[in-house]
């Protein structure tokens, strides 16, 4: 899509830290962290919300939590624990329209999320 900036990312139009991809899955630090481990898992196919799944994006959405395990590994925060959030839509305060996993560690997380 080309006024998405996560599908620039992935295009690597505009520089992001990656830190793990795979064929399907692009993972790079939040430039605007709000824990102190703040990632997102992208799905390199353009999909702009939750709302647009449908079942042949089953298994791409299983790998987007593959990835999150696997860079929870990499960045050793599978002991302590962490968070993985997809917003959708307004009230959710999503802001970027392509889904994206965050993954979020490094302090605790209080709920129900505010
Ligand atoms: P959301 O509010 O769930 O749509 O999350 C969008 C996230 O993208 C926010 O946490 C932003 O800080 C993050 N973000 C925006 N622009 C960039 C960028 N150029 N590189 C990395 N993360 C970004």
């Amino acid at each position: 899509m080309p006024d998405c900036l996560f599908c620039k990312i992935i295009a690597g139009d505009i520089p992001a830290e990656v830190i793990y991809q795979t064929e399907d899955v692009l993972v790079f630090r939040d430039v605007n962290p709000v824990a102190p481990t703040h990632l997102l898992a992208v799905p390199k196919q353009h999909i702009s919300t939750i709302n647009e799944l449908d079942e042949s994006n089953a298994t791409l959405v299983g790998k987007m939590y593959l990835a999150a395990k696997e860079v929870a590994r990499q960045e050793n925060i599978q002991e302590q624990g962490y968070r993985t959030v997809i917003n959708c839509g307004e009230n959710a305060g999503q802001t970027v329209f392509h889904i994206h996993l965050h993954i979020l560690a490094g302090r605790s997380f209080s709920w129900p999320p505010g």
